[in-house]
């Protein structure tokens, strides 16, 4: 639609009262689209920042249409319709009221609105996704990732850290480059107008942005040796990455007081360091998350009826939408609906989309209802053959678990790709396993290994949690319950946090 502003301001100007404004031009906005960038301007008018009506209908293709005996300005976009008071700093929008903090002012033949009309209005009924930030002067509109970055820089001793708090979390790997540290992020610029060094250390002389919009470098000094990067939770929802630099001497840190002696620079290329035995560079870029049967196979089934596969899908969507909201990382589930999914299928969805972790979720029965509590399992290969054989001749739903109860999950000998990740997805149940400890009762026996099918062809650090015992009926509520999913979601997202952060390998 085009807007009819022009014509609207034309007819009115006898109408209207010239207003006694005070005006200059503003820095203007750059408008960031996922493909371009373009110039927004803005003007002072009264001590408010404002845009020109016509730009924002041309940028948003909104169709305004003026009532001057109304006083008031009606905006349309799509199907949505918006009035705003030409005399009063309100809009209504949907029938709701929305202040601003000015009232729209004229100039000429051109209606000129708050820039906080952009975040109040227009985003509540745009389709498009519409981010105003007025701090950076950007408007970010559609799907563009652009988080901010901030950067603190600090001695310690002999080593330096330097603390990136970046928002909404952003997937990143942490890479070591001759006489820097580059952070990559997973978006389509940064958005840090004021990205430098507080202050500048023995191994760090700046920060800065890197060759590419997406990247922040560290300058470093040739003292440099290597450099731990871990993730926090950072303040507002933000991640806070945390990259220790240490100098090129082995020595313990808390022993500075001789001067380090100058070693060659490594004749290598630069590397990640040791960071126990993670993902390289520590980037989660993809996790695939098995909700435990569906469709044809129930899985478990509760004293009042409740059927594992509903739980595991429920909590597999919550779990997804809480990965996605706090680490940025993206995620597949292995089937997203009651669908019969077969375990190699959901191995193989893991496998081809080249998952950096995989969680597969399950809700234990037991023939004794006291018997409670979450279990972190991981593939188990010694006995492998001995168990397999049992599984043989066993029907499937009667395998006895170590500590109670019984396993219906097959059992059988696969590729094994499973297998040299062993000790990655040992560490990976270690840190679920003690966030999920924080939070949720666990079983007595809540770590341990066993030859799951599920995760012998994944090739991928891998566990399997099952979140509770439905035949216990307390456990049978809570895992029906919004809120105790959302605690089962939280636990196991601080436990991929925790693994990432090598936390997993130390306990
Ligand atoms: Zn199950």
């Amino acid at each position: 639609m085009k807007p009819l502003v022009a014509a609207f301001a034309a007819a009115l100007c006898l109408l209207t009262v010239a207003l006694p404004a005070q005006q200059s031009a503003a820095l203007p906005y750059t408008v960031v689209t996922r493909d371009a960038k373009r110039p927004l301007a803005a003007r002072t008018i009264n001590g408010q920042e404002m845009f020109a009506l016509d730009d924002l209908a041309r940028l948003f293709n909104l169709s305004v249409r003026e009532d001057a005996a109304a006083a008031s300005l009606t905006i349309s976009a799509g199907g949505q319709t918006v009035l705003l008071s030409t005399q009063q700093p309100l809009a209504s929008v949907g029938g709701r009221m929305t202040s601003l903090p000015a009232a729209p002012a004229r100039e000429g033949r051109t209606w000129y609105v708050p820039v906080d009309f952009v975040s109040r209005v227009l985003a509540a009924i745009s389709a498009t996704k519409i981010d105003l930030r007025k701090p950076s002067r950007l408007l970010l509109v559609g799907d563009v990732r652009m988080p901010r970055v901030a950067v603190r820089v600090e001695g310690l001793g002999a080593q330096s850290r330097v603390t990136l708090d970046v928002a909404p979390p952003t997937g990143h790997a942490v890479s070591q480059e001759p006489g820097r540290v580059v952070v990559r992020f997973e978006a389509d610029a940064l958005d840090a107008p004021d990205l430098r060094a507080n202050t500048t250390t023995d191994l760090v002389t700046g920060v800065h942005l890197g060759d590419t919009a997406q990247s922040v470098a560290i300058d470093v000094t040739p003292r440099l040796g290597s450099f731990r990067a871990t993730d926090q939770p950072g303040p507002a929802g933000a991640t806070r990455i945390v990259i220790d630099l240490l100098p090129q001497t082995e020595a313990a840190p808390q022993t500075p007081q001789t001067p380090q002696p100058q070693q060659p620079a490594r004749p290598q290329a630069p590397d990640t360091p040791p960071l126990l035995d993670l993902p390289p560079a520590g980037g989660l870029r993809t996790i695939v998350i098995d909700p435990g049967h569906g469709g044809d196979d129930s899985g478990a089934r509760g004293t009042q009826g409740t059927l594992e596969k509903t739980v595991t899908l429920a909590v597999a969507r919550r779990l997804k939408a809480t990965i996605e909201a706090r680490l940025g990382t993206r995620v597949l589930l292995t089937h997203d609906g009651d669908q019969t999914v077969g375990l190699d299928q959901r191995a193989a969805v893991a496998n081809n989309n080249k998952a950096d972790l995989f969680i597969s979720l399950h809700a234990s029965a037991s023939v004794r209802p006291a018997v409670a509590g979450a279990q972190v399992f991981y593939l188990g290969l010694e006995g492998y053959g001995e168990a397999a054989q049992r599984a043989v001749q066993a029907p499937r739903d009667a395998l006895p678990v170590l500590g109670g109860g019984t396993r219906e999950i097959e059992i059988i000998p696969w590729e094994m790709a499973q297998a040299r990740y062993i000790d990655q997805s040992a560490a990976f149940a270690r840190a679920v396993e003690a966030a999920l400890r924080d939070r949720v009762p666990m079983s007595p026996r809540a770590l341990q290994q066993a030859p799951l099918r599920v995760l012998v062809g994944v090739n991928m650090p891998a566990v399997l949690v099952e979140l509770g015992f439905l035949t216990n009926a307390q456990q049978e509520q809570q895992l029906l319950a919004d809120d105790h999913q959302s605690v089962l979601a939280q636990a196991l997202v601080d436990g991929i946090m925790r693994y990432r952060a090598g936390a997993g390998g130390t306990r």
